[in-house]
């Protein structure tokens, strides 16, 4: 049995869901809030088989996917490697995935500038957008990000919480890094693990997923610890304007950046503060993490970071809202709507809680902080541990 529906969130995970729906004869359209083509600001993504095997289910393109990595390297505060790992995995792109799935969707039912406020329930969900036009059909997805409207209106109580601490990401030109950093760290999936604080850092394709030797890209990842007040302070731009949760690239103040290269001349092994150096303009991301005790009610479902946020150090976002996506459009088969809709709940939200937890047990080793810790990130405890479970889908 097939139908129409309406989705709502034009990114990764709402793009995945009208893939799967489009593949078993369902009608969908998808309403994007932005009005512009979205683009993830070159943004690293690591892959699991789960998510290849989801891109080939849906026909998305899967050649060339990213860059692979063969080796997982721990580094000390001098650079040297205090620990290594066998583990091949292919690190791909935000804006690869995505422009994969939007060349799935036809126009016609892609809709840019459309922000859902509100809908209501009858006999089937009627949208209102922004401007205010509706539209109704059988189901609604709700795959409008961890600030979700349709969640908001469907489990108000679920409210992301803050981690204590942001993420700082970065990008460099594989041609911009000196030979010496280039060799210490580029090939590598690397990381950096002391007391307080994480870095992750991997190769990935240059501009256009261009993947040839010398055209990559260095991805890198900065976990600091940031007390409430600070971030507070942090999320206001130049003319003073407060940002809530989370603040534009281009509006970070320059003495944040500043206060953070700083940061990162004392903390940073010196490789690592040498490809922040090279890197375009950097910014940061607080870590929210929030789980929806369910994933659907009547005719209306929520996918991806709608439903649920598990913090970044499981590398499972987009593989996770692929999971909603392929279980949503299998069960939607059988015709019974709400019905097919309680059984994808009852299924997707363990699944959402498996990568949820595995996620705060990382963020919680991370800022363990013992006195007189590991400075020099040589002897965490749980290094092997976090170098065995980081970014890897075995739970
Ligand atoms: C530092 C960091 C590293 C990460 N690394 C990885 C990784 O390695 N691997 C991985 O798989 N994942 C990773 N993720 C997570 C991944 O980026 C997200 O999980 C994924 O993009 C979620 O997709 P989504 O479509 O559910 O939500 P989003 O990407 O947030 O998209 C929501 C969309 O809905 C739109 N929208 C919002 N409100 C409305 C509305 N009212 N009406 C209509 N549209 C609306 C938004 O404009 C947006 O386009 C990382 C995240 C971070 C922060």
């Amino acid at each position: 049995m097939s139908g129409q529906a309406i989705i709502c969130g034009g990114s990764i995970g709402g793009l995945f869901a009208a893939a799967a729906l489009l593949r078993t004869g369902w009608r969908v359209d998808v309403y994007e809030r932005s009005r512009a083509e979205l683009s993830g600001r070159g943004a690293g993504i690591v892959t699991h088989g789960q998510l290849i095997d989801a891109l080939a289910h849906v026909g998305a393109d899967t050649d060339e996917l990213g860059v692979e990595t063969r080796e997982r390297a721990v580094f000390d505060k001098a650079g040297d490697v205090v620990a290594t790992m066998d583990y091949h995995q292919i690190v791909t792109s935000w804006d690869r995935i995505h422009q994969s799935l939007r060349s799935l969707i036809p126009e016609a039912h892609h809709h840019l500038g459309k922000s859902a406020v509100d809908y209501e329930t009858g006999k089937t969900p009627r949208v209102t957008f922004d401007d205010g036009s509706v539209a109704e059909a059988d189901l609604l997805i709700g795959a409008d990000g961890f600030r979700s409207a349709i969640r908001a209106r469907m489990l108000p109580q679920v409210q992301p919480a803050y981690s204590g601490y942001v993420v700082w990401r970065a990008l460099a030109k594989e041609s911009d890094l000196p030979r010496d950093v280039h060799e210490a760290v580029f090939e590598r999936f690397g990381f950096y693990l002391p007391a307080g604080l994480q870095i992750i850092g991997y190769p990935i394709a240059g501009p256009g997923n261009d993947l040839r030797p010398g055209q990559r890209r260095y991805n890198f990842v900065w976990y600091s610890q940031v007390a409430p007040d600070k971030l507070a302070d942090m999320l206001t731009d130049a003319t003073g304007q407060h940002h809530a949760m989370s603040i534009p690239p281009p509006f970070v103040r320059d003495d944040v950046l500043s206060a953070m290269l700083a940061a990162a001349r004392a903390q940073l092994p010196d490789p690592f503060f040498r490809i922040l150096e090279q890197s375009e303009r950097p910014f940061f991301t607080p870590i929210y993490d929030h789980l929806s005790p369910a994933m659907a009610k009547g005719r209306v479902a929520l996918v991806g970071d709608a439903a649920c946020v598990a913090r970044p150090h499981v590398g499972m976002g987009v593989t996770k809202a692929a999971g909603d996506a392929l279980t949503l459009a299998g069960l939607l088969g059988t015709g019974d709507v709400p019905g097919a809709l309680a059984a994808y709940s009852d299924t997707r939200v363990p699944a959402a809680r498996a990568a949820y937890d595995r996620s705060r047990q990382l963020g919680d080793w991370m800022l363990l902080d013992p006195p007189g810790g590991n400075p020099d990130g040589r002897n965490n405890p749980n290094l092997h541990d976090i170098m065995r479970l980081t970014a890897i889908a075995d739970f």
